[in-house]
């Protein structure tokens, strides 16, 4: 099927739509028309390689893509999971792409990245769950020598063997899993994922490499409550998490779950200074933080850090 008519969320067509409220002043979006924008553009058709930044409809393209931060989304640009927050397309991804970590690290170079985030769809497809091309694209932007960090977002990977201790061991500077939201809300908005599972992506990291800082993030404005987002506050620090990201739902399209309320800059301040009494070496907390919104900058604090608690 031409992939121009194909409904990039097929399961979600026939669903009612799900009002949400009308954004608040403090929600602005820029539009990445920018000719350092079209550059990264153009290159990432050249290279036919996706960027979660187009895919999930990131509101904070006008801005990372003006200065050439990009986040690429390897395995493909289809996703085998189709959680209620997410616009990354859904369906029967193609088969795995050999060239994409040598086109991903040439991309890297030509833009000049001293931090690289690099995530993923979901693909439980694969025996593997992905993992193998996330140790390839590490290996390839390695390969470059240029000193460029490493970060990975990575899925679950459907908890498949190995699959968590290989992407660890491939030595990412950064290992960042999300867990989204809170517990209680999962089974709506993260269908096909686990909360128990993802703390354990995140501490199989440590036991594999205690060095690679690791971080996490949620959502908030789903209907989860102040104490909720505490206590997974804390269940995150049991699991040795570095650093937290927690920034505000926006509805992708009327089919996804509709947004509860506008947490307001305040509370991101309250949400900011409570994760930093629990003990995060780094905290980004506001409605447009994003995991990997100013990731390269945020490495580098988190990296002060570090050094300075030691
Ligand atoms: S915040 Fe991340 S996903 Fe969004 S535009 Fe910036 S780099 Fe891309």
């Amino acid at each position: 099927m031409n992939s121009t008519l194909r409904p990039r969320h097929p399961e979600k067509i026939n669903r009612p739509d799900n009002p949400s409220p009308p954004k608040p002043s403090w929600i602005k979006v820029k539009a990445p028309t920018s000719s350092e924008a079209e550059d990264v553009r153009n290159l990432m058709r050249s290279k036919n390689l996706h960027t979660v930044c187009e895919e999930a409809a990131c509101p904070n393209m006008g801005e990372c893509w003006k200065t050439r931060h990009a986040t690429f989304m390897i395995l493909g640009g289809v996703c085998t999971r189709a959680c209620a927050f997410c616009n990354v397309a859904t369906g029967k991804p193609s088969g795995v792409d050999p060239d994409e970590p040598a086109h991903l690290a040439e991309s890297v170079a030509a833009m000049g990245l001293r931090h690289v985030v690099i995530t993923s769809v979901d693909r439980d497809d694969l025996d593997d769950g992905g993992a193998s091309q996330f140790v390839a694209a590490v290996g390839a932007v390695r390969a470059l020598g240029l000193g460029c960090s490493i970060e990975v977002l990575t899925p679950d990977f459907r908890d498949k063997a190995g699959a968590v201790e290989a992407v660890a061991e491939a030595g990412p500077d950064v290992f960042n899993h999300n867990l989204e939201t809170v517990p209680r809300l999962y089974p709506g908005i993260r269908p096909g994922a686990g909360f128990e599972l993802s703390l354990r992506v995140l501490s199989t990291v440590k036991r594999v490499d205690s060095a690679i800082f690791t971080k996490s993030g949620i959502m908030v404005g789903l209907g989860e409550r102040y104490e909720e987002v505490l206590e997974v506050m804390d269940r995150m620090r049991e699991s040795c998490v570095d650093f937290i990201t927690i920034g505000q739902y926006l509805q992708p399209t009327p089919k996804h779950a509709a947004v509860d309320r506008y947490v307001t800059p305040d509370e991101f301040e309250a949400y900011a200074a409570a994760a930093r009494d629990k003990g995060f070496s780094m905290v980004a907390s506001s409605p447009l933080t994003r995991s990997s919104h100013h990731a390269d900058r945020d490495f580098e604090l988190l990296r002060q850090a570090h050094a300075a608690s030691r």
